[in-house]
């Protein structure tokens, strides 16, 4: 499979490289250039191929759909950046073949930092293999693999010296191992020996032949732990449930004189099953020595200095093998990782890198030229006019702004952030239709069905009568409509597209996009952004975003955009008053009373459920279901109208299931988190969340959005269970404490980590390795200043050439930056 995913990308090299050869001068001789790098590129992502080759690839398959129509210049930025593409595809994500044959030197000739780990040696297919499983693949991969943590084994004490109660690191060499049962229970017991004396190892809970299997008889182990004595008078000393992490099997003895394994504060990497520690630090080493120096002089001296960094290579070192009389490094400790500093060199240049490619990026973006919108929009303020409500002036502040990037001739890149409710579709709409009167069309990405059909509705209700046709495209459409709705933008007769992200599939040709936005960009990953931005020439770009997102990470995701921000909601809105109940407090009688109050008020509600029916694994039984309690709504509430919603259904019951909600012929809805984003019903006015310790904060604090829209009181139930044995009440108590979705988002990545706060694959959070957004966010703020800097003073960027071709080739793909700049 290998060999063939090697020959599909050199037959899509070839004709590039063709094209490209003596400057162009063959482009002209292939007229169906585009269409064969498409064909070749659906191979590719038809295939049986990594997973992490097929983004690229879409990417570079869609920058050739409209290629025929082109400019010149265009045609070649284009070409080069797919051979870019194709370079990084080979050079990181297809392991090379293994060397059968063993190098002779361990001092390697130091292979690239993307070259794939099989450079480095000692690390054959087998090994490389199982890196790959832990997404290590390249070199620089491998430098930055972030040990978990840090043994110190600069002190191994003999087991005679242990004392009850104290942390030790101790070796020792497997006597006996066994069941024992007495009359009150069984356990089970290893007895190691050191030549000194013998310590036990106990587990009370355990799977013998697991453990059979590993402390086999004579084989020598390095373990760390707690020590305790056993009760009764002279009793031994014990470590009680030694953590897996803190077993290490010493495979050959000779090792124990190995100085990468003892003496000396030791990495102790993630593994995988069949990787070794013994051969992760080896291979570490190994690519150190061999590469690391290639990162000489890569962090420019004078920034160096000036934040009191040391040189990379050594700081590498450091952090993988670190040097005899430091303290231990405590990742969990923000004050013990900024003492060190090799940490803080290698963190600041993983944060420097990115903001050099996000400045990069922004710069390209700057050059080109865009779209001079018209600067007077009478439909816009016929449109405000015509509203029951006037703008916040927050409203107004980021309808001005956006304005004045519309009408200025550099292409916008605009962040609108703002909470829940605070009225961003109308900022956009009002945006849109700047672009429409300019004579361009305008498209609005939503990430659900459900959005785009009610983004669709209010922007006809509220544009209908000013000539501008407004479709929609989403997946569920029959062919036929397809079709239509493909033409009717083709031809420029659509004005508004509402899409969902069926807007990027390539088949969608407009006629002349000026403008796009992209709602709930969270829900979206980087490239998907690009994916639409790319079927205009340089479209101004507005980003919403309802998820508040904390500023070191908007820093980092957004580092090209500027930001408006809504920072107030409408005034008629009320504080929504939100009960977070175990569900052992759920007091029924009083719960669906209230509720019931609601209801016979006129009101309606939502019930949110994390599965849509039972689920088939045993430990998620008892997570409530829509279908479940569908049912049991129904009974309780006999006199209302149940109804219910979920991503399995068709696109057509859906849109009548909402239509018959927001239309009010039905009460209660009942649905999985579908409803999570967007959803508009202001006579709604509880909402129901169950099950919520399996949400996040955000999606909790976006669910409750759905309701405090209108001008009556809302109420919020957040319910938790404690299905998994752990106590979510404590976490889920600020969403009682405060409706401000700043600080809920900012408890929420402290909670869980950036990468599942935002989704890391979905919205395409770089994945840094030793850097953390929340416990770096000093050192995150001080590279991008010092990447500003750089960028800012120095016209002459040449002298970092190096430097600039290390954060294209980290950043490159997918940033999208334009390899030839
Ligand atoms: P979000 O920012 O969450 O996308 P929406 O744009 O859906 O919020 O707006 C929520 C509701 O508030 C809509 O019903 C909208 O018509 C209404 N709205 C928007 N702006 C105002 C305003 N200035 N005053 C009162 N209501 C407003
Ligand atoms: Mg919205």
């Amino acid at each position: 499979m290998r060999g063939e995913l090697e020959e599909i990308l050199r037959s899509l090299e070839t004709p590039l490289l063709f094209a490209s050869k003596n400057n162009f001068s063959n482009l002209d001789k292939i007229p169906e250039l585009g269409e064969d790098i498409r064909k070749i590129s659906t191979k590719l992502l038809t295939g049986k191929f990594p997973e992490e080759i097929k983004t690229p690839v879409m990417s570079l398959r869609n920058s050739f759909s409209d290629f025929k129509r082109l400019t010149r210049p265009e045609k070649t930025r284009r070409i080069s950046s797919a051979l870019g593409v194709i370079r990084r595809i080979k050079g990181v994500s297809v392991p090379q073949p293994a060397r059968t044959e063993k190098k002779p030197s361990p001092r390697n000739r130091g292979a690239g930092f993307f070259g794939s780990v099989s450079d480095i040696p000692g690390v054959g297919a087998r090994v490389a293999s199982l890196l790959e499983k832990r997404s290590v693949r390249a070199v620089y991969d491998l430098l930055f693999y972030r040990p978990r943590k840090y043994d110190d084994r600069r002190n191994i004490t003999s087991i005679s010296e242990l004392l009850p109660e104290g942390n030790y690191t101790v070796r020792g060499r497997v006597v006996s191992v066994g069941e024992i049962r007495n009359r009150k229970r069984s356990f089970f017991q290893v007895r190691l020996r050191d030549g000194t004396q013998t310590l036990g190892l106990i587990w009370f809970n355990y799977n013998p032949r697991y453990l059979r299997g590993l402390f086999q008889k004579g084989r020598n182990f390095i373990i760390h732990g707690k020590v305790s004595q056993a009760p009764g008078r002279g009793g031994t000393l014990q470590i009680i449930h030694p953590l897996p992490q803190d077993i290490e099997i010493i495979e050959h003895e000779e090792d124990i004189g190995n100085p990468l394994q003892f003496g000396r504060i030791v990495p102790v990497y993630p593994l995988t099953e069949g990787l070794t520690q013994k051969k992760l630090r080896e291979s570490v080493k190994n690519a150190l020595d061999g590469s690391a120096r290639n990162f000489e002089g890569l962090l420019p001296e004078d920034i160096r200095e000036r934040h009191g960094l040391m040189h990379l290579p050594e700081a590498l070192e450091q952090v993988h093998f670190p040097d005899g009389d430091l303290p231990l490094i405590d990742f969990d400790d923000s004050r013990s990782v900024a003492g060190s500093r090799a940490h803080r060199t290698v963190i600041f240049f993983e944060f420097f890198v990115l903001q050099l490619g996000l400045l990069l990026k922004k710069r390209n973006v700057e050059k080109s030229r865009g779209v001079p919108f018209n600067s007077s929009c009478p439909m816009a303020d016929k449109l405000l006019r015509s509203l029951p409500f006037s703008l916040t002036r927050a409203q107004e502040k980021a309808i001005s702004e956006i304005a004045a990037d519309m009408v200025s001739p550099n292409p916008m890149n605009r962040l609108l952030q703002g909470d829940v409710g605070s009225g961003k579709t109308l900022v956009a709409l009002v945006s849109m239709l700047r672009a429409v009167e300019s004579g361009y069309q305008a498209a609005i990405m939503v990430p659900t069905e459900i959005l785009a059909e009610q983004h669709f509705r209010n922007t006809i209700r509220m544009t209908g009568d000013m000539g501008v046709k407004t479709v929609l495209l989403k997946s569920g459409l029959s062919k036929t409509e397809k079709l239509r709705v493909h033409e009717e933008i083709r031809i420029g007769d659509a004005d508004i597209v509402v899409g969902t992200h069926a807007l990027i599939s390539e088949a969608v040709d407009f006629k002349a996009l000026g403008f796009v936005v992209i709602d709930e960009q969270h829900r979206f990953g980087v490239l998907q952004r690009a994916g639409l931005v790319r079927k205009a020439t340089a479209p101004d770009v507005l980003v919403m975003t309802a998820t508040p997102i904390p500023r070191s990470l908007a820093i980092t995701v957004y580092g090209d955009l500027e930001l408006s921000v809504i920072d107030e909601l409408p005034p008629s809105r009320k504080r929504i008053k939100t009960f977070v109940l175990s569900d052992t407090q759920r007091n029924r009688a009083w719960f669906y009373g209230q509720i019931r109050k609601e209801l016979g008020e006129g009101r309606q509600a939502y019930f949110v459920y994390p599965f849509i029916e039972e689920s088939e694994n045993e430990d998620f039984r008892r997570i409530r279901h829509v279908t479940g309690m569908v049912e049991e709504l129904r009974g309780e509430f006999s006199e209302f109208r149940v109804s219910f919603i979920h991503g399995r259904m068709k696109s057509d019951e859906r849109d009548a299931v909402m239509d018959d909600f927001l239309a009010k012929r039905c009460d209660i809805l009942v649905s999985t988190t579908l409803i999570e984003v967007g959803v508009d019903v202001p006579n709604a006015t509880v909402i129901v969340i169950e099950n919520a310790e399996r949400f996040g904060l955000s999606q909790l604090h976006q669910m409750r959005g759905r309701v405090g829209r209108g001008e009556h009181e809302s109420t919020c139930y957040v319910v938790y269970s404690f299905i998994s044995g752990e106590d979510s009440g404590e976490r889920l108590r600020i969403m009682g404490e405060t409706s401000d979705g700043f600080r809920i988002s900012e408890s929420d990545l402290a909670n869980r980590g950036p990468g599942e706060f935002m989704g890391t694959k979905q919205s395409g959070v770089p994945g840094f390795s030793f850097a953390n957004l929340v416990r770096d966010s000093a050192l995150l703020s001080e590279s991008r200043d010092s990447a500003r800097e750089l960028m800012g003073k120095e016209r002459n960027l040449g002298r970092y050439e190096k430097l600039f071709r290390h954060v294209r080739a980290k950043w490159g793909s997918m940033l999208e930056l334009d390899t030839s700049s």
